[in-house]
């Protein structure tokens, strides 16, 4: 048996010379183990430099994301910020408006039991979502701080809708107020006022039940408020007549027209033109007798005006 079996050919490529080495069988059984030990060694060093190399760059998106992610919620919590004090301007204006038209107030504790759940806006902080915090992130808190505020909105609009009501039944109680003069007081002046007079026929003293506007012939005579046509018609004394019921029980006459522009059942706004000054009827001279009746009484045409009459 040779001392040493192996040998180990080494073949330089291009080259004619070749180097041989003998090698004993344990030395050849030790350096074959090496090898292969040393290989393995080198392909663990590698995955693994490789895996925690993939984990580091993995981390490092995952902080990319996160921070981009805290940014949003950031600029999320930004915009609630700006929702919120717009709300609470809101509230202040109900407040006031609620005070304008004596509707009751609606107190604090309803805006906070009213809407449900206990979040209250001090623990909306969203502090805890970020890196430094030692909370732990709670999104459900978050979307708990956006429905509270939902449910405090959605309040908030049919509180409005209940004021927006309220004001349009007044808007319509108000445009029934005959709270304007039926002819421009720059074409036309009061002649005579409400309550006793001397009669311009009679020669004695007699209740005049309303306001005399003198002018000339063909001046406008305007709906002193809101409301529908009851007549329109040639009346007697009052010559050509026109009769206006504003509903509330309330009712103005316009009498010794020229000329009547409307119709019974006619709809009407206030300020509307409806008929022409004339000296029909029982009149000495053009003007337009102006009355207001409440429940079927007269009443004096100057406690409903909105403005001074004598100006
Ligand atoms: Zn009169």
């Amino acid at each position: 048996m040779t001392r040493n079996p192996y040998r180990i050919i080494v073949v330089k490529d291009g080259e004619e010379h070749i180097r041989q080495f003998s090698i004993g069988k344990l030395p050849f059984i030790l350096l074959f183990v090496f090898m292969i030990a040393s290989g393995t060694s080198i392909f663990l060093l590698f995955t693994d430099y490789y895996s925690h190399q993939e984990y580091q760059n993995k981390l490092v998106q995952l902080q990319t994301d996160n921070t981009q992610l805290i940014k949003k919620i950031e600029f999320q919590e930004e915009k609630i910020n700006q929702f919120v004090e717009r709300l609470d301007t809101i509230i202040s204006q109900d407040k006031v408006l609620r005070d304008l038209i004596k509707l009751p107030q609606i107190h604090d504790d309803i805006r906070k039991v009213g809407v449900g759940g206990s979040t209250s806006p001090e623990e909306s902080s969203l502090e805890y979502l970020l890196p430094d915090s030692n909370h732990q992130i709670d999104l459900k808190a978050f979307s708990r701080t956006i429905d509270y505020y939902n449910r405090l909105a959605n309040l908030e609009y049919m509180i409005y809708d209940e004021i927006l009501e309220t004001v349009k039944t007044d808007v319509k109680r108000y445009r029934s107020y005959p709270a304007v003069y039926p002819i421009n007081l720059n074409e036309a002046k009061i002649s005579s006022t409400y309550g006793y007079r001397r009669d311009p026929f009679k020669r004695r003293k007699q209740f005049h039940p309303g306001h005399d506007f003198s002018a000339d012939r063909g001046t406008h005579v305007l709906a002193t408020a809101d409301g529908v046509v009851k007549e329109s018609k040639y009346y007697g004394t009052f010559g050509n007549y026109i009769e206006i019921d504003h509903g509330y029980g309330i009712r103005t006459i316009y009498g010794h027209l020229s000329k009547r522009i409307v119709k019974k059942g006619d709809k009407i706004e206030r300020g509307e033109f409806i008929g022409t000054v004339g000296n029909t009827g029982r009149s000495t001279a053009p003007h337009v007798h102006y009355e207001v009746l409440y429940k079927n009484k007269n009443t004096d045409p100057a406690n409903y005006y909105f403005v001074d009459y004598l100006n």
